[in-house]
């Protein structure tokens, strides 16, 4: 593993335009679980509250599961040492852009600049009548669904549901920074949501260098990854942030 830690920074420090693609596996150390798997989040909610069509036919009964999961629950968390590293790559001029199916903010948080959010953001709620739009604190959370102050129609959070379209830049910028990628980090997904799932392939497909950090296989990693690091992903990414000059 040290050997291909030193060679995943040598191709960190001289690569050109890397991305970042990560999923739910770099918030978990956060305190977000992901949504499958044992202590996933669908163990324990039933996912058709974020489906698009059961939303607005049953907004109060949908709002009360969101409040839950994405306010009472992610509210708390705080960034960790993988969101920080990213930032940090960043800065150096060394990663180009964060693409991320995560929805929690935790990017922008630890001080990441250029994040294409592929499934939106949590941090924001839209009205669905005049589009104004509000931060979680300006809205009361305690009356649901919430309402927009101008014209009383229902709040919904800028995420992605089940059954709605990637938003259209997001989408447009992620394919455009994964096509002139030559390195790309796959951190913490298990690549079966599509289309997101496709941005890594690609990268591959255009040239880039497939670096792969997770606890477990996905699966890209027998397909198309060159190096597979396995291990949580803030402990790898501070490493490997140690190695590079
Ligand atoms: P997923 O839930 O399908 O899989 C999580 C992946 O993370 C797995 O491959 C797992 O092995 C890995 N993992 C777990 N702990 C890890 C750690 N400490 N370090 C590195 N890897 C770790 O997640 P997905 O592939 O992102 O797809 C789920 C969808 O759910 C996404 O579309 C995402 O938008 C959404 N989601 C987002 C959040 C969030 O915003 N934090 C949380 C749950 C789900």
């Amino acid at each position: 593993m040290e050997k291909e830690l030193q060679k995943v920074a040598e191709i960190i420090s001289s690569s050109k335009s890397m991305i970042a693609f990560t999923g739910a596996g770099i918030s978990v150390e956060s305190g977000i679980p992901p949504f499958r798997g044992p202590d996933g989040l669908w163990s324990r909610y039933d996912p058709k509250c974020l489906d698009l069509d059961y939303f607005h036919l049953n907004p109060e009964e949908s709002w009360k599961a969101i409040k839950s999961i994405f306010y009472d629950f992610f509210g708390e968390a705080k960034y960790n040492g993988a969101h920080k590293v990213l930032a940090q790559l960043e800065e150096k001029g060394l990663l180009k852009a964060v693409v991320t199916q995560n929805i929690d903010n935790l990017h922008q948080e630890a001080g990441s600049k250029t994040v294409y959010e592929f499934h939106g953001n949590s941090q924001r709620l839209i009205c669905l009548q005049c589009g104004k739009s509000y931060v979680p604190s300006e809205v009361n959370l305690n009356e649901l669904p919430p309402k927009c102050v101008n014209d009383k129609k229902i709040l919904k959070p800028d995420f992605v549901f089940f059954g709605e379209g990637i938003p259209e830049t997001a989408y447009r910028k992620s394919l455009q920074a994964a096509r002139d990628a030559d390195v790309v980090l796959v951190i913490g997904t298990t690549g079966e949501v599509m289309p997101a799932a496709m941005i890594p392939t690609e990268a591959k497909r255009n040239g880039a260098v497939v670096i792969e950090i997770n606890t477990e296989e996905s699966n890209y990693t027998d397909g198309i990854t060159d190096y597979f690091l396995q291990g949580k992903a803030s402990e790898i990414l501070e490493e490997i942030y140690c190695l590079i000059k």
